[in-house]
């Protein structure tokens, strides 16, 4: 852990600590975001092309490389791959399937600021994400309207330092952790000046497809102030999580930060007890818990992903049955209007 100080002279442009951030900004920058590209990367056939081009072009393909390299060459249904790939049934219109399933739209307490549960608010740092995840709710989010800078972050911050019932806050984006560490650090500092707050969280998925990006500079703000730090990760299979992910994990862990992750079931991707039990597994080698297991959110464009709830209620039921309770994620469903995630009875059959 190192001292306020040391974090002050870090956001000064020091030469290394450039090169470093350079480091998985550069990885950021070399994303895949051509169809065309990502398929030849991977040997696949370009009757995939057509498809792929027009639902990249409602919600674009990003993905970036070290991702890319844990995707099975020539297998059109890895389950990495079907994550980041536009698929045609994509523009497929299914009823019940929305642009802001959540209601995060009409949650906005502030500029960039969520406020739906009690005791905890969330930020939107940062606009986009590393990946973009074929099923996520976000997909039709207008983040530029949500910017939080200057005058909304100052608004922003009045409002959590007004309302003594919060004891939490959330980065949360889109995916906080691409912004630089200078700007965190100094935002982590405001938040440690508001008494009532107990705890700093991160919700980013950056560990799990960029793991470049948990180094020193970013564990020194995140442990640096009074805030007890817990960062929830995203990943969805197993396959996700290789050596490299691993150790950064590991990392997080070693320097005081709780790591949590949380997954969405995903037909074709993750629908079974088996390979849900094998994310658990490798999480908590490299010491993460597993936290919440989403139901999908109903949004435009993702309907193909869908896994009804009678049958996630008996997938996890069966994990129950299997695993230590600690490695059964809590299976939940978000509803708008609702005071907190809605947990889904499971099925757990004798
Ligand atoms: C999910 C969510 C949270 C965090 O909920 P937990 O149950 O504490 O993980 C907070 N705010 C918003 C707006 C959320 O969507
Ligand atoms: S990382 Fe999270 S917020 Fe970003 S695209 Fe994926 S699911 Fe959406």
């Amino acid at each position: 852990m190192i001292s306020k100080t040391e974090l002050v002279a870090e956001t000064l442009p020091v030469r290394e600590d450039r090169c470093a951030e350079e480091g998985w900004r550069g990885e950021l920058s070399r994303a895949v975001s051509d169809p065309e590209e990502l398929l030849t990367m991977l040997g696949l056939p370009r009757e995939l092309l057509p498809a792929a081009t027009a639902a990249a072009r409602r919600f674009p393909l990003r993905v970036p490389r070290g991702f890319v390299a844990r995707m099975r060459r020539g297998d059109p249904n890895d389950p990495l791959l079907l994550q980041v790939l536009p698929l045609g049934r994509e523009l497929e219109e299914v009823a019940g399937f929305v642009g802001d399933p959540v209601g995060d739209l009409s949650a906005a307490a502030a500029p960039g600021l969520l406020h739906k549960y009690q005791g905890r608010a969330l930020l939107i740092v940062a606009g986009g994400c590393a990946v973009n995840c074929r099923y996520c709710f976000r997909r039709e989010f207008p983040y530029a309207d949500h910017p939080l800078t200057g005058a909304a972050q100052r608004q922003a911050l009045r409002y959590l330092a007004a309302d003594p019932t919060l004891s939490e806050v959330i980065l949360s984006g889109g995916d906080p952790l691409l912004w630089g560490d200078g700007r965190l650090a100094a935002l982590a500092e405001e938040l440690a000046r508001i008494p009532h707050l107990r705890r700093l969280r991160v919700h980013t998925r950056l560990p799990i497809v960029l793991p470049e990006r948990v180094d020193d500079r970013l564990l020194g703000w995140l442990t640096g102030t009074r805030l007890q730090p817990v960062m929830v990760v995203h990943a969805n299979h197993p396959r996700e999580i290789d050596g490299a992910v691993a150790a950064r994990l590991r990392r997080l862990r070693e320097a005081g930060v709780t790591v949590l992750n949380q997954a969405v079931l995903l037909a074709g991707i993750n629908n079974s007890a088996a390979v849900l039990g094998e994310l658990s597994e490798v999480l908590f080698a490299a010491g993460v818990l597993p936290y919440y297991l989403h139901l999908l959110d109903r949004v435009r464009g993702a309907a193909h992903f869908e896994v009804e709830k009678a049958r996630a209620a008996r997938i996890v039921g069966e994990m129950a049955t299997q695993l230590p309770g600690y490695l059964v994620p809590k299976l939940v469903r978000e509803e708008a209007g609702q005071n907190a995630k809605v947990p889904v009875e499971l099925q757990v059959s004798a």
